[in-house]
């Protein structure tokens, strides 16, 4: 079938079903942390005959055997050592998917960077702090969304720019301060040109205002932001309930945009076997069993649910998006001890995960496991 279902923090693996932590498995299902494995059920070795008589006996497309196998792997993963953090080729970090770095820390989902703090979605960082959703930045300080950038400070959306400041939605541009919407601009000062002499002098006045009205360093206030913290996706990361959002200066959208009420076909009236999915489907409109709201299938997807055997979703891409992301460790970090030797770990399991799992060190691990 060629594809991972139902599996978390693995590399590699195909055809698999409900695995964590594995590496390079083909043909496993339920396992926790193995490596180059094939025909594993619960990190047991079965052959292959069993292995087939397996899922012939618990066909996926029942949701109660996918749970079955899903609760049988979260139990394993109680009892075996578990990794306090995810990544490699590392020296020196701290944070959670971390991939060739030095020296960085406090960083989340981050593929390679150097001397790095409080790094969120990151590829290739050097030299910067506070920084998301960025690619090949280097000396750069609160920064949300941009590309190729040197020396840019509190600003969102600059690609292919150096020496920028408070900027947004600007491309291929250098010493500018307050622009929007730039193109090739050098020396600009909210939008306006300058001379390089003039900018200088400028820029200079501008920092010191800001440095004594207390907001050089700082990202743009969230006042001025047009969408509520509930509409964000720091809301998937970092969730907040209304009041505490509100209490925090953030904007709170209490009408977001959806639709309800207009299904044209219930759950049961689906055919019971995904083979029979015919492609009219598309025409149909579905009510999400969590949030009630409306959503409709593409043709894609039909198609990869007949081929696999999966039943047709039950809940909304938004609420099984929102499920996966609970599925995820939070962009926190706490202090705790290795399980097998003591010493002292950073992980960002939180403190009741902590009591639940064996969190090993990445030493103990390897040892363990390898
Ligand atoms: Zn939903
Ligand atoms: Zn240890």
């Amino acid at each position: 079938m060629s594809v991972l279902l139902y599996s978390q923090e693995c590399e590699a693996c195909v055809d698999s079903i409900g695995l964590f932590d594995c590496k390079g498995c083909m043909n496993c299902i339920g396992c926790v942390g193995l490596i180059n494995k094939s025909y594993c059920i619960f990190n047991e070795q079965k052959n292959r005959e069993d292995y087939n008589k397996f899922l012939q006996d618990n066909p996926i497309n029942k949701k109660e055997n996918l749970e079955k196998i899903l609760t049988a792997r979260e139990s394993l993963r109680r009892k075996v050592p578990q990794r306090s953090f995810f990544g490699f080729r590392n020296n020196n970090v701290s944070g959670n998917h971390i991939y060739n770095a030095h020296n960085v820390h406090y960083s989340f989902d981050i593929k390679s960077g150097e001397d790095s703090k409080y790094c969120f979605t990151v590829r290739k960082a050097m030299d910067s702090y506070d920084i998301s959703f960025t690619g090949d930045l280097s000396e750069c300080y609160e920064c949300l969304t941009m590309v190729n950038c040197n020396r840019v400070i509190g600003s969102h959306n600059i690609w292919e720019s150096n020496d920028v400041y408070y900027s947004d939605n600007c491309y291929n541009c250098n010493d500018i301060f307050g622009c929007c919407g730039l193109r090739k601009k050098s020396y600009c000062i909210f939008n306006k040109q300058y001379t390089r002499e003039e900018y200088g002098k400028i820029l200079v006045r501008l920092t010191e205002l800001m440095k004594k009205g207390n907001e050089w360093g700082y990202f743009f206030p969230k006042e001025l932001s047009s969408f509520g913290y509930n509409e964000s996706i720091a809301n998937e990361y970092m969730p907040l309930e209304k009041i505490a959002a509100l209490a925090q200066g953030f904007k709170w959208q209490n009408n977001i945009p959806s639709t309800s009420g207009q299904e044209t076909i219930n759950f049961s009236n689906l055919p019971q076997n995904p083979k029979d999915y015919s492609d009219d489907l598309i025409k149909e409109i579905l009510a999400c069993q969590k949030c009630g709201k409306n959503y409709k299938l593409i043709q894609r997807e039909i198609a990869f649910y007949k081929r696999i055997g999966l039943k047709i979703p039950e809940r909304c891409f938004n609420c099984r998006h929102e499920d996966r992301m609970k599925k995820r460790n939070p962009r926190v970090l706490w202090d705790t001890t290795c399980f097998k030797c003591d010493s002292h770990i950073k992980t960002s399991y939180k403190p009741a995960d902590q009591k639940i799992y064996k969190l090993y060190c990445e030493k103990c691990y390897q040892q363990e496991v390898y």
